[in-house]
């Protein structure tokens, strides 16, 4: 099968903890109440009024970022962890000190890490009462093979759940719902009977899940997953974490949700693309490719891989190549230092070889000092009039009709 984040361009949208509770929240899930802070000050305040809403007492002081892990996270300047918890008002304005600025390292984010600029002052939830707060696990996410929507539920909540699936699959419960007919009240019971619940927790969960299934629908996403669900010492069911993909295609019918976007957050030359309407994800490799339509663009990285190079991204121009895309692809592919070659493949089909070859042309003069190698092999309507526009240029531009020469052209020039 393809793989579907570039064939099927299903990109999914982040946002953070914070916004994924508002959105709950507004279907009637239950959440552990929170409210977000931009400085240690803000996040003082935050828990004053925090404490006026609720009257709790303790505090969560959680960074907000677009990975997950941050409770066994650090904080690379102050060695604090991303979720921490504050005993009583004054602990909070130093918590959040150890916090936001920094950079947050946690098995999600890579060595690099992420700078946290806000963090979300949360009620501590897991007060002790008469019965030992459980932590649980629960997600709805898209399964493609059955085309059908999947609800994963599992005690072991709150630890890495890759591990429980790796080590212990038999602790997770699976129950797929047809989206043409929506969530039944027997299979929200099922779910919430497979997780051992009984009396008000087993109701609460009940109600949780067709509410969570609801946000799913309601907002278009992919993936809605809360590690942990809490049941409280008093029975309450709570989502204290939240993990949300939205559909970055569905965005248009949700002008709403599309401004939570959070641009900081993702790869400058991913935000840039897209501004530019081309699909781009940077890898790791050393060829640079342009190429018009996903599918081309998936086989064009095998010819990559097959002549000896290491595709560099992934880039889609689109139907419409002309000089602006194509100037805008090249800068953005040039921005990454590995780039050794570039190898552009152009199907002709609504759009003219010749055009492309002269975009490719004018976008070259236009930047100016471009010292790699580019292959340009263009095919369909007007291909050897583009081919000649090419070799006429004057420029260090190679030009190829067949891909099987493009491939052989790539291997010279990274020889
Ligand atoms: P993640 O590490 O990025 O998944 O962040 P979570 O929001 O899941 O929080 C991490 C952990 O912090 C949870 O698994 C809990 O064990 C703990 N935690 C979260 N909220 C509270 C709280 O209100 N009180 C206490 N004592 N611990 C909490
Ligand atoms: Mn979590």
């Amino acid at each position: 099968m393809f793989p579907s984040r570039f064939a099927q361009n299903i990109l999914p949208m982040n946002i953070h903890e914070y916004q994924a509770k508002e959105i709950l929240k507004s279907y009637g899930v239950t959440i552990q109440e929170g409210i977000v802070a931009d400085t240690p000050d803000k996040a003082h305040e935050a828990a004053k009024e925090l404490n006026r809403e609720t009257g709790t007492e303790w505090y969560v002081v959680k960074a907000q970022i677009h990975a997950g892990g941050r409770g066994k996270g650090t904080v690379n300047e102050t060695g604090s962890n991303g979720v921490v918890l504050a005993k009583g008002l004054d602990e909070v304005m130093p918590k959040a000190k150890g916090i936001i600025g920094g950079t947050l390292v946690t098995h999600q984010t890579g060595p690099s890490g992420k700078k946290v600029n806000k963090v979300l002052i949360a009620q501590d939830v897991y007060y002790p009462g008469a019965n030992e707060p459980t932590e649980y696990y629960l997600s709805i996410l898209m399964d493609r093979g059955t085309g059908q929507n999947i609800i994963m539920a599992s005690t072991e909540g709150g630890m890495d759940i890759e591990q429980v699936a790796e080590n212990t699959p038999e602790l997770i419960t699976k129950e797929w719902i047809d989206p043409s007919v929506g969530i039944q009240g027997f299979q929200a019971r099922k779910v919430a009977f497979s997780l051992g619940l009984s009396g008000i927790a087993f109701k609460g969960m009940v109600k949780f899940i067709h509410s969570l299934y609801d946000a799913y629908v309601g907002t278009d996403a992919s993936m809605f997953e809360i590690n942990p669900v809490l049941k409280t010492s008093d029975d309450k069911i709570l989502a204290v974490d939240a993990k949300v993909n939205l559909d970055d295609n569905a965005m248009f019918r949700h002008k709403d949700l599309a401004e939570l976007r959070d641009l900081t957050e993702e790869d400058p030359a991913e935000v840039e693309a897209g501004e530019h309407g081309l699909s781009y994800v940077k890898l790791d490799g050393n060829v640079g490719c342009m190429v018009n339509g996903a599918g081309l663009a998936m086989a064009t990285m095998d010819i990559i891989k097959l002549s000896g190079g290491d595709p560099a991204n992934f880039l889609d121009v689109g139907g419409g190549a002309n000089a602006v895309t194509v100037e805008a692809g090249f800068r953005i592919i040039l921005k990454d230092p590995n780039v050794k070659a570039i190898l552009i493949n152009i199907f002709g089909g609504i759009v003219r070889c010749d055009r492309v070859a002269n975009g490719v042309v004018e976008a070259y003069k236009n930047i100016g000092d471009i010292n790699v190698p580019i292959i340009v092999r263009l095919q369909g309507t007007n291909a050897e009039e583009g081919a000649k526009i090419i070799e006429n240029s004057s420029l260090k531009v190679t030009s190829a009709i067949l891909l099987k020469d493009a491939a052989q052209k790539v291997k010279e020039v990274l020889m």
